[in-house]
């Protein structure tokens, strides 16, 4: 049972539903992967291929007795640490490593203005025909724009509930819970080093999409860490607001409880903001670093460098802290976002 206060967390007003039909059904449940709560058990990424590598996957990845014997715990981390080490670092490091940037990501263009989101194609994707079809959309630009919604009031350690993506012309919201076995094919796109991701504040969703679905980012431009080279306020919603006239509710739907089906109208909207603008906000701020550097490129690379290392991280399972649950309504995300 939820308490009060998770009830008041969980649901805006505007969702106004009987207290009986405010009960989820834990999506956990569901999941092919058990969730291992074991703090003394390693985590293991559920990596099976690896598109765009320049070095191969570990065969220790695949080797379904050797990751079964880990997670029953009859090999001990450091027994892990000793004979597969390759398990416990991030697969991509060499390639994210190796990524260059290209000659059009450094030059000054001027930033598209993107179309209203009235006049733009919204496709909600929960199945497996409709995620096929956003690859073959994806795959083709060269900018998207990622965020992520995760639930961490009511699990151990959390997990992603939705995948917001817009391209130039289109904007995708991804039900992260139906497919989650499948949502490893976006590696074919997020770790192309020809394609520019553009997130926001992304040490968070870049663990997360490890965690949940083994997923990991190559090119990565974080407007967050472009905001802080050029001295501006932190958070998107200024960034929103400043560039876009677009206000958002952060506080209230950072708390929402993105579990829930089908998606309220207002939670479909401001997902949408949250990635609509962002290729517009990161051309601007991309402008920005070049002129201040009379058209240098180098606060543009310094931006891409620490980017660079957000995406080198790997994802470990951290001790539970009861505290960080009630510390994150007042996280200095909130400056961020
Ligand atoms: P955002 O990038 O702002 O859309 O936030 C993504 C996710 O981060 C949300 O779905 C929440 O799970 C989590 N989150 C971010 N900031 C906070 C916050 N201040 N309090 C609680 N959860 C947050
Ligand atoms: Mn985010
Ligand atoms: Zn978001």
């Amino acid at each position: 049972m939820y308490t009060k206060r998770s009830h008041s967390l969980a649901f805006s007003r505007s969702y106004d539903v009987s207290k009986k039909k405010r009960e989820v059904i834990k999506p956990q449940l569901n999941f092919t992967d058990k969730v291992n709560n074991n703090e003394t058990i390693p985590f293991i990424p559920r990596i099976k291929l690896k598109p765009n590598a320049i070095s191969p996957l570990s065969d220790f990845f695949t080797c379904a007795t050797i990751i079964t014997q880990i997670q029953c715990g009859q090999i001990l981390i450091h027994e892990v640490h000793k004979k597969y080490p390759e398990l416990l670092q991030n697969p991509y490091y060499r390639e994210i490593q190796a990524f260059k940037l290209t000659h059009e990501q450094i030059q000054l263009r001027t930033p598209q203005v993107p179309k209203s989101l009235d006049d733009t194609k919204y496709v909600y994707v929960d199945c497996k025909v409709e995620l096929n079809k956003i690859m073959d959309h994806i795959k083709l630009q060269r900018e998207l724009a990622i965020d992520l919604e995760a639930h961490q009031f009511r699990s151990y350690y959390g997990f992603t509930c939705r995948i917001q993506m817009s391209s130039r012309t289109n904007d995708y919201l991804v039900d992260a819970l139906a497919l989650r076995d499948e949502l490893h094919v976006l590696n074919n796109v997020f770790t192309d080093p020809s394609i520019v991701k553009v997130l926001h504040a992304s040490d968070n969703d870049i663990e997360w999409l490890q965690r949940d679905f083994a997923v990991y980012i190559v090119n990565l431009f974080d407007t967050f860490y472009a905001a802080k080279q050029l001295n501006l306020p932190l958070g998107l919603s200024y960034l929103l607001e400043t560039y876009c006239n677009v206000h958002t509710n952060k506080q209230k739907y950072q708390n929402a409880d993105w579990r829930i089906r089908p998606l309220p109208d207002d939670f479909i909207h401001y997902a949408r903001c949250d990635t609509h603008y962002l290729l517009y906000i990161h051309d601007i701020l991309r402008n920005l670093l070049l002129e201040s550097c009379q058209n240098n490129p180098l606060h543009l690379q310094q931006v891409y460098d620490r980017s660079r290392q957000v995406c080198q991280k790997t994802y470990r399972h951290r001790s539970f802290d009861p505290k960080a649950v009630k510390k994150l309504k007042l996280s200095p995300l909130d400056d961020q976002k």
